[in-house]
């Protein structure tokens, strides 16, 4: 398939709208309620010439927060597996959740490269609280605004450097 980015991260956190970007479609289903985009969907990117494909994880529906966990886990350890780069969103408005700290303990044992991307910084200020994902062990936490495209361009060229 070439080279693949996955973009992993605990539910509402901004993956689809960040896919949707990316791969500018409109495919992945945003929704204002958690966990709406079915499985795995697949979408084609190009940044500089390089083309790539990208992978938005994480649309179950769930009843319990037990079945969620172990969902979340399985798309993880499934995008450590097939991509070449993963995209661990997590969510400035909200900080370092308990999924999040999960999430991060599965990608610190990853060889494949991850980048923090802290999505919904929509504003300077915000910027200041992207230094508590720090503590998830994993680099740099990325500032980006899926909604708005700010420091999308950014990321890019970081993703496709890693190729
Ligand atoms: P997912 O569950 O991780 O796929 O999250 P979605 O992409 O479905 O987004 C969940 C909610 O967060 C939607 O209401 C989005 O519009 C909103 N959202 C996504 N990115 C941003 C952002 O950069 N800033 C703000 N303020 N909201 C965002
Ligand atoms: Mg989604």
């Amino acid at each position: 398939m070439g080279n693949l980015v996955a973009i992993v991260g605990r539910p509402n956190v901004g993956k689809s709208t960040l896919f949707n970007r990316l791969t500018k479609t409109r495919q992945a289903i945003v929704n204002e309620q958690a966990g709406t985009t079915r499985d795995r969907q697949y979408g084609k990117s190009e940044w500089l010439g390089k083309e790539f494909s990208v992978v938005d994880t994480g649309g179950w529906v769930v009843n319990s927060e037990d079945i969620f966990e172990e969902e979340i886990r399985k798309q993880v350890v499934l995008a450590i597996d097939e991509a070449d780069v993963v995209l661990f969103v997590v969510d400035v408005t909200n900080g370092v959740t308990d999924l999040d700290m999960q999430v991060a303990s599965i990608l610190r044992r990853a060889k494949t490269p991850v980048i923090v991307v802290a999505n919904k910084t929509d504003n300077n200020d915000l910027q200041y609280n992207a230094a508590e994902f720090y503590s998830l062990g994993l680099g740099d936490p990325y500032c980006i605004s899926a909604l708005s495209g700010s420091g999308t361009g950014d990321l890019l060229d970081l993703i496709v450097s890693k190729f």
